[in-house]
């Protein structure tokens, strides 16, 4: 089987409303879909995104400069294909756009293997899983009112959902602290809720109001510092009972390996797109199993949940549906889990007319 055609395809998704956090304000995630095809009429996708149309198309590029890596090669050797594409980019560093870019490709070509083999992709690796812990990610940010996030948070049960995530960070911390308050008190203490600190505060807040919060029993504290201030984010779960999570923003499996030789964290999220794909983030994944962390997930909802439900120590799922309307159908959530598909490679196939649609 080979590779025979790449089209790589510059989207403008818009996002349901636009996102704030501590460090974000967005209303369109500007995205690069690789859809790879092969002799035998399969179809793998995969895609990266940024925040910003000129750095979207600076993904694309270098996209486009790694196409002739697959073109033409068996789409079972994704590893292989992927050792090739790592060292290739070496030059330009493997951090940054280029391991995002080549996630893209790297994805695509494992859901080819997966399809190839005529299995989910979770199969394809090994586990058994057909769903997985999963927390709504796509809401409850720091700009809303009070009522907004109590609305929201009724909404989420209402879809499925028994873990959600608070984005906080504000300027007055006693404000985060009233808002989680609230929102404990209106979902009661069965249901997990995780806040997300935007990497919005520095160690002696991190701790200071990671203290307060320990009254009300959250799943995690995300991404309480720069992410890259491992000693200091290994003090702040160090003082605080709440496991404290983090990774997401880091690049490569070797990154995610510094945060666990620091003890950075008690739940890494590697993101998908930054582990330059799924081989990547297997290997993040194994790394964690090896340190006895478990591991969770960001963004890139529809490839993670596959990941999460094949590794041993996959905890819990971040559900982001700002790309579901590029698939045919979305992913369903049902009993607080999302459902993983188990049609061949990532079980989804991506929707012509909304490639057309989101043209950038
Ligand atoms: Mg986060």
């Amino acid at each position: 089987m080979k590779i025979t055609q790449i089209v790589v395809h510059r989207l403008s998704v818009p996002l349901p409303r636009p996102v704030r956090t501590a460090r974000h304000d967005h209303a369109h995630a500007d995205t690069v879909v690789v859809e790879m095809r092969t002799d035998a009429g399969l179809v793998g996708s995969g895609y990266c995104f940024a925040f910003g149309a000129h750095r979207a198309r600076a993904l694309a590029a270098l996209v486009d400069d790694l196409v002739p890596l697959y073109e033409g090669r068996d789409p079972r050797a994704a590893r292989a294909h992927f050792t090739a594409a790592w060292r290739a980019i070496n030059f330009l560093g493997h951090a940054g756009v280029a391991p995002m870019a080549l996630s893209a490709l790297d994805t695509a070509c494992w859901d080819l293997a997966a399809r190839a083999a005529g299995l989910p992709l979770v199969r394809h690796l090994g586990g058994d899983r057909t769903r997985v812990p999963a927390y709504a990610s796509a809401g409850l940010w720091i700009d809303y009112s009070m009522d907004e996030l109590l609305a929201e948070a009724e909404q989420f049960l209402g879809q499925g959902h028994r873990a959600m995530k608070m984005r906080i960070g504000r300027a007055r911390p006693a404000e985060d602290v009233e808002r989680v308050r609230r929102v404990r008190e209106a979902v009661g203490p069965d249901v997990g809720l995780l806040v997300d600190v935007n990497q919005g505060w520095d160690e002696a807040t991190a701790i200071r109001v990671g203290r307060e919060l320990e009254a009300f029993g959250l799943s995690w504290l995300e991404e309480p510092l720069p992410y890259e201030d491992l000693e200091g984010c290994a003090r702040v779960a160090a003082a605080l009972t709440t496991p404290v999570a983090t990774g997401e923003s880091d690049y490569g499996s070797l990154a995610m390996k510094r945060h666990l030789e620091a003890r950075a964290a008690d739940v890494l999220m590697p993101d998908l797109q930054r582990m330059g794909g799924v081989t990547g983030f297997l290997d993040a994944a194994a790394l964690c199993q090896a340190w006895h962390q478990p591991v969770s997930s960001h963004l890139f909802t529809e490839t993670s949940c596959h990941l999460l439900a094949a590794a041993p120590n996959g905890l819990i799922l971040e559900h982001m549906p700002w790309w579901d309307a590029l698939f045919t159908e979305p992913l369903s959530v049902a009993d607080g889990h999302v459902l993983v598909p188990e049609r061949p490679g990532i079980g989804l196939e991506l929707s012509a007319p909304a490639l057309a649609r989101f043209k950038a």
